[in-house]
């Protein structure tokens, strides 16, 4: 929460170029399965949320964009490629899961359905595992050192240690 009592979110791309702050409340939480979502995404579908109606800032870096058509340009970080933003005349969205806590925003509806690929409605159906389930075959998980950025805002980045 901000001074006044307003919602604040953080989030950012992957090697923390990137980081963004909104504050005020968030719009529509969605996933779009259109064939453009899926190709600026490389990925089965979407997951965006508006901001048009909050403050949104760039605290460190900005994205990179690529305008996908006539109408709409895609943000995105320039040094790992983390999907950030779909910029249209109505107002810019945010990639949901590039939030520091992407679990407290829940799409509520599903946009291009026409694309859907037809194994998504069935993916938890599928055998589930945990990360460390497959250690054994896996052992470099035992002591993997991400180089990710972590989720909330950092005085410095990347840390002194591995720069
Ligand atoms: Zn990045
Ligand atoms: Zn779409």
């Amino acid at each position: 929460m901000s001074l006044d009592n307003r919602p604040v979110y953080t989030g950012g791309c992957q090697c923390g170029a990137v980081r963004f702050r909104v504050e005020g409340a968030l719009g529509d939480a969605s996933v779009c399965h259109c064939r453009m979502c899926q190709k600026a995404s490389g990925n089965f579908y979407l997951p965006l949320v508006s901001v048009r109606g909050a403050k949104l800032d760039w605290t460190r870096g900005a994205p990179k964009r690529f305008r996908s058509s006539s109408a709409a340009w895609r943000g995105f970080c320039a040094d790992c490629g983390t999907p950030l933003t779909f910029e249209a005349p109505d107002g810019i969205a945010l990639a949901i899961a590039a939030f520091d806590h992407a679990e407290e925003i829940a799409p509520t509806i599903q946009w291009g359905t026409e694309a859907k690929l037809p194994y998504v409605d069935h993916i938890h159906e599928l055998p589930g595992e945990d990360t460390m389930a497959d250690i054994s075959s896996s052992s470099y998980l035992a002591d993997l050192v991400s180089y990710q950025h972590p989720d909330h805002d950092t005085e410095q980045w990347p840390p002194e240690e591995r720069s």
